[in-house]
């Protein structure tokens, strides 16, 4: 498989201090590829440069071409999305509306590819369909995950990358959330996931690189990662 996204010693820097230091990371076409770390490992932040929110040394590649220099709106319209882990959205209007400003932002087009991008959301996430009149302020922190990456695939990405979607949600909704993640997979959507939630990050994605200190410390496939022993005693727990 060869890489849709590739980081080349990417690093990022707050106030003249690296956050992300040196990051080389391959996202493949078709895959689910998880970063793991612990909390201020710099996994947003890689998240960001690689989205062109914040400005990054090194070297970023999508689909065989440097990106370094291009806008997040340019960015976007190459086909990769961030659902931030603020899900920020408009509460006070409606889901549906919420959608459809999430592919009128980008793209100019007519009604119909309009139409068809949101029954395919609406197709992956039925939840939304329900309640697609519901103002997006009053949703539950799981409907409103789904709505942030429901809009985030109204633009059609090739590859995604989400931030902590499992942040805050319980137990069932993030197994929801997951289910999700893998069907996108077997779509074509190429994934990049950032997760606290090891266990279950490793346990949807092909490959996985763990985060510390803005560095990474070990890679491998994830069922590799779920055996190591470093892994298992600093981030799965004793579960
Ligand atoms: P979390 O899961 O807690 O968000 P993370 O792995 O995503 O952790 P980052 O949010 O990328 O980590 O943070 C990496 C480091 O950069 C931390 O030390 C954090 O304090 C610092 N940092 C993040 N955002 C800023 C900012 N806007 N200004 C200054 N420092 C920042």
């Amino acid at each position: 498989m060869s890489a849709l996204l590739q980081l080349e010693k990417l690093s990022v820097a707050y106030h003249g201090v690296d956050a992300v230091r040196g990051v080389s990371l391959s996202a493949p076409r078709g895959a689910i590829v998880s970063v793991i770390g612990a909390n201020g490992a710099g996994k947003s932040t890689m998240l960001n440069a690689a989205m062109g929110i914040l400005p990054a040394r090194g070297q970023i590649m999508f689909d065989g071409a440097p990106i370094h220099g291009l806008s997040v709106e340019e960015r976007f319209a190459r086909g990769i999305a961030l659902v931030a882990e603020k899900r920020e959205l408009f509460a006070t209007l409606p889901v549906e509306d919420n959608l459809a400003l999430g592919r009128f932002r980008f793209r100019r087009e007519g009604r119909a590819a309009a139409h068809a991008a949101l029954e395919e959301v609406y197709d992956l996430f039925p939840r939304l369909r329900e309640r697609r009149r519901q103002l997006a302020g009053t949703l539950s922190g799981g409907e409103r995950q789904m709505l942030a990456m429901g809009r985030a695939l109204m633009g059609k990405p090739r590859l995604l990358m989400l931030d902590e979607p499992s942040l805050g949600l319980a137990p069932l909704i993030v197994r929801e959330i997951f289910r999700i993640v893998v069907s996108l997979r077997e779509r074509g959507v190429s994934i990049l996931l950032v997760e606290q939630n090891a266990r279950a990050a490793l346990q949807i994605s092909d490959y996985g690189y763990v985060l510390e200190n803005g560095r990474v410390s070990l890679e491998g496939p994830s069922a590799a990662l779920q055996e190591d022993a470093r892994v298992a005693a600093t981030y799965l727990g004793f579960g």
